[in-house]
């Protein structure tokens, strides 16, 4: 159907006095007597077209003065009557669908919970749309962002063999039933489609390093896979990982990039996204602008894990998991970092090695390892990274440490064996990053359809 955008009605200019036809769904209607005014959108843009209809020349089917109808519509374009757009002094308009009253998307607000049991329909709310675009800009600026930088997109694989982090965090791969006639879960597994245990990849960062060892700098955007148990507002079973991995880096240049690439992105969103961040600061997070802006212009902060703890025992904060050197941070401690003591976001680094995976560079004292976890106000972590073991027997003693099949790694430890060099990398939940650029405070409500613990609609 020949027709043009309404963002380019509302933006160019140039329209002004020509005939157009536009495309879209009614939002909202006024109707007289004499004269009635549908609210049009079509997705193109936040900002709806307010098309005019003089009832005295032409005949209005009623149907196209209902909420959620599609419509299409010629007419004149003309300067608002309010404010400096455009509107539409309509010629025609014809009925493409009507839609009937029991819509559930009507006029008045809903709540995020009600929308949730909607997810084919709620996109079509101010709010949804608003979340889609920004979603959409900023993954747009991802890539912009490493393509500048000459980071190459690589693609790893997300069906895997290997367990990495995620024990019994990892969805298996099958396409065979259980037999109670298997003598052992090997010979289950060895009938099985690849002829052994596979599984749905947590993360790219193993194939990400093989990739990083040979093209320099690369970064994987793509989904990843947790069974985790965890109903929170910040874990969902499917997510969006965005995993960059750079030779010959180490901590420090990994979080310059971390800062930077977040810094690019916020600023894409606040450019390119004018009314939804308008619309998300009335609605979703008074002051979310001054916060974005000010990420823009500041540095992050940078705290060692060690200090971190004697910050925490010191405040004057009843947290519900006790703090000690050696443990993790939960989300009450990393909330009460970023957003009680420095109200931005916040690198904190060197772990115990305990508590972080065997494959990050182990530092100087014995007890660390050189990695870092940025945290944000209202999320807590959005990043996790590090710089990886590049010692082969390092690397080698850190896995026999944890009982590890090392058969499982001979690829993994070939990149040290084979001309090993330093590198390292981060993975940013994308999700999350779409969470804190809206203010949205549910993870479900920035993905399309959420997949967490017993709901996948
Ligand atoms: P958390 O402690 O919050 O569960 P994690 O330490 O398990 O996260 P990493 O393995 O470091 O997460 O993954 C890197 C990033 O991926 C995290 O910082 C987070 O932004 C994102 N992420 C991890 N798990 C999930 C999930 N289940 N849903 C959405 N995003 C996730
Ligand atoms: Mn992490």
């Amino acid at each position: 159907m020949k027709h043009i955008d309404i963002a380019a009605v509302l933006q160019d200019k140039t329209l002004l006095g020509s005939k157009v036809t536009v495309c879209g769904w009614v939002r909202t209607a006024r109707d007289s007597a004499a004269v009635a005014f549908l609210e049009l959108t079509d997705g193109t843009s936040f900002t709806r077209l307010q098309v005019v209809v003089d009832k005295e020349k032409l005949a209005l089917d009623p149907e196209c003065t209902k909420c959620g109808a599609s419509v299409t519509a010629t007419g004149i374009v003309v300067r608002a009557f309010k404010g400096e757009g455009a509107e539409l002094n309509a010629e025609s308009v014809t009925l493409l669908g009507k839609c009937p009253g029991d819509y559930p998307i009507q006029k008045k607000r809903t709540t995020l919970d009600f929308l949730r049991t909607i997810p084919h329909l709620r996109l079509r709310t101010n709010t949804f749309s608003a979340v889609f675009r920004v979603r959409s800009v900023a993954a747009q600026a991802i890539h912009r962002y490493f393509h500048a930088h000459r980071f190459y997109y690589v693609h790893t694989p997300l069906i895997t063999a290997s367990d990495c982090e995620g024990a019994g965090e990892m969805f298996r791969v099958t396409t065979q039933p259980w037999n109670a006639g298997y003598e052992s879960e090997e010979e289950y597994f060895r009938e099985d489609f690849f002829g052994r245990k596979a599984g749905l990849s947590v993360s790219g960062q193993l194939e990400g390093e093989v990739a990083a060892m040979a093209l320099g700098r690369i970064y994987t955007f793509g989904p990843s896979f947790r069974a985790e148990n965890s109903n929170t507002t910040r874990h969902l079973a499917e997510f969006w990982h965005v995993e960059p991995e750079i030779a010959f880096a180490q901590l420090p240049e990994v979080m310059e990039v971390a800062e930077e690439m977040i810094k690019y992105v916020v600023r894409a969103v606040l450019e390119e996204c004018p009314a939804e961040m308008d619309f998300f600061e009335r609605f979703t997070e008074k002051g979310l602008k001054d916060k974005l802006h000010n990420i823009v212009e500041s540095s992050f902060a940078v705290l060692e894990y060690t200090d971190a703890i004697e910050l925490l025992k010191k405040a004057d904060v009843k947290f519900q998991f006790p703090v000690e050197w050696g443990c993790d941070l939960q989300t009450e401690h990393e909330k009460y970092i970023t957003e009680q003591v420095y109200k931005k976001p916040v690198f904190v680094i060197n772990y115990p090695k305990e508590i972080k995976s065997f494959y990050m560079k182990q530092n100087a004292d014995g007890r660390t390892v050189a990695a870092t976890d940025l945290l944000v106000p209202g999320i807590g972590e959005i990043i996790g990274g590090s710089e990886r073991e590049a010692d082969p027997d390092k690397l080698l003693a850190a896995m026999q440490a944890r009982g590890m099949d090392l058969a499982a790694y001979e690829q993994y430890l070939d990149l040290r064996k084979f001309g090993t060099a330093p590198h390292g990398g981060f993975g940013l939940g994308f999700d999350r990053f779409v969470m804190y650029v809206t203010g949205m405070e549910n993870i479900r409500d920035v993905v399309l359809f959420p997949r967490t613990v017993k709901n996948i609609m």
